[in-house]
């Protein structure tokens, strides 16, 4: 009895062809680590590169380790990123569905044909889950590999329990190839006739990505290099199948050292992390994208690039062999780059929760406080400890008051606080020009350097000695009535 090929032929007429399709496809762990994102980034460039089609596919088969909500932060992240895709669960697309555990009847279907073509068989040995993980089976003394099929159906029919084996050749080797690691080949008395669907009828990973991939007809697959071992049984199969194998792009690690992977349970942080860290998006991806990729050709020395050029730039060949080192201080300096680059109102807008965690007193104006702080500061989680003397003026120490290049101590800036005061109580146009004049011509007027009165004026208004901006910028923030209240308590604080 052969199989009825109705279901195969549909699914098979269903495949689009004649344009580059790649797939990102994550198993929701409830993170998305560097590594994940950088696989997303680069399968989206490949795609976006050729003019071709992004899909996100989910695979959810290893229904032990689902995580509430984790799905959502694959969307989540993928939207911030602007990694859009075109087929995908939420978007739909011709090869729908785009979660795995949606497709189990096709996983059986397929492994049933496998079985028909020879190219696995059911096996209704009792091994423990211990024995088939560390791949200490031997499949030569597995009875099943040479029962009759007419017997195994039988047996199956008979409500007999079953797993279904891939069956790897004895003898011989397998060769394939891929396009960073070049060709690759393995002896086939090497690998075990893994397990491609499971007691539970749900299929392994390693059957359901070839399943998935061809029916999805997607041509370029990029992964972790992680799963370079398996390649080999992937082109078994596929050869079993007679589909044609699509191009492997396997990317090396991401390293926390030289001899480390990065890793969330060791406390590397994920892109959520990275975000919560005060790294921008953007300045993530552009970093990102250099771990493991470089530009070639005109743009070899380029560091900075816009999603449409990394799209335009990106190729395979670019990607590196050897493990890249992700390095936090490299990540900062990109992040303190993208900062000083964006539009005023965008990092006001970016800046905003990270001034209000200190400055929580409303009338101080986040807009003008973040104009202080845009070409101060590396990452956004470096600005709550910047302005907080807004709100509260600080206990400072009097030693602030003595600068030899500003020619101040206690006693000069004593003078120029008692000095200045009724000069600011007196002015009107409390603008930074309006106080900026008044100060300059003050000054002048007393025979002294600029920073001889600005240095006293700033200590008294921010009670610390490093500021973003200075004494006119924070005076006009802290607004008449809050300046004149601190420059009396500096006076007292002097002694005056
Ligand atoms: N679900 C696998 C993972 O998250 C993806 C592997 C692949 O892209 O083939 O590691």
């Amino acid at each position: 009895m052969s199989l009825d090929m109705t279901y195969f032929n549909e699914m098979e007429a269903k495949i689009p062809h004649g344009k580059v399709r790649t797939r990102f496809a994550p198993s929701p762990t409830g993170y998305m680590h560097v590594g994940n994102l950088r696989t997303a980034l680069y399968t989206w460039l490949i795609a976006r590169n050729a003019g071709g089609t992004f899909i996100l596919r989910i695979e959810d088969t290893d229904q032990g380790r689902l995580i509430e909500g984790a799905t959502d932060v694959i969307y989540r992240t993928l939207a911030e990123c602007g990694l859009d895709h075109d087929e995908g669960p939420d978007v739909g697309g011709p090869v729908a569905p785009y979660i795995q555990s949606e497709r189990r009847d096709t996983y059986g279907k397929y492994a049933e044909l496998l079985v028909e073509r020879g190219g696995a068989y059911y096996c209704f040995c009792e091994k423990t889950e211990s024995a088939e993980d560390s791949g200490e089976f031997d499949r030569a003394d597995d009875p099943c590999r040479d029962l009759p099929l007419d017997e195994a159906r039988a047996r199956v029919a008979a409500g007999e329990p079953y797993v279904i084996r891939q069956r790897i050749p004895k003898e011989g080797t397998t060769t394939f190839h891929d396009a960073i690691f070049g060709d690759i080949t393995v002896e086939n008395k090497t690998l075990d006739d893994q397990v491609l669907l499971k007691r539970d009828g749900l299929p392994t990973y390693n059957f359901a990505n070839v399943i998935d991939d061809h029916l999805m007809g997607i041509t370029h697959v990029v992964r972790g290099s992680e799963y370079l071992s398996s390649a080999p049984k992937y082109n078994l199969l596929y050869e079993a199948f007679g589909w044609e194998v699509p191009t492997y792009v396997h990317c090396s690690p991401v390293m926390r050292d030289s001899q480390h992977k990065m890793s969330k349970r060791h406390g590397d942080p994920s892109y959520e992390d990275l975000k919560a860290q005060g790294f921008l998006t953007p300045a993530i991806l552009n970093y990102v994208a250099l771990l493991g990729w470089s530009p070639r050709g005109e743009r070899a020395e380029q560091e900075f690039f816009t999603m449409p050029e990394l799209a335009e730039a990106f190729d395979i060949a670019g990607i590196s062999k050897s493990p890249a080192i992700f390095d936090i201080e490299k990540l900062t300096y990109f992040n303190a780059n993208y900062i000083r680059n964006m539009a005023p109102e965008d990092f006001a807008r970016a800046a905003e929760p990270f001034i209000r965690q200190s400055v929580k007193n409303e009338a101080y104006s986040v807009s003008e406080i973040a104009a202080l702080l845009q070409a101060r500061c590396e990452k956004l989680t470096d600005i709550p400890e910047k302005v907080d003397f807004f709100d509260a003026l600080p206990d400072y120490d009097l030693a602030f008051y003595t600068n030899k290049k500003s020619k101040t101590d206690a006693a000069v800036s004593l003078e120029m606080l008692q000095k200045v005061l009724p000069k600011l109580e007196a002015l009107n146009d409390w603008s930074t020009d309006g106080i900026h004049d008044m100060l300059i011509a003050f000054a002048e007027e007393l025979g002294v350097k600029n920073a001889t009165l600005m240095w006293p004026l700033r200590i008294a208004c921010a009670g610390k000695l490093v500021t973003p901006g200075g004494a006119v910028e924070i005076c006009k923030i802290l607004g008449k009535d809050e300046t004149i209240r601190r420059v009396k308590r500096g006076i007292e604080k002097l002694g005056g």
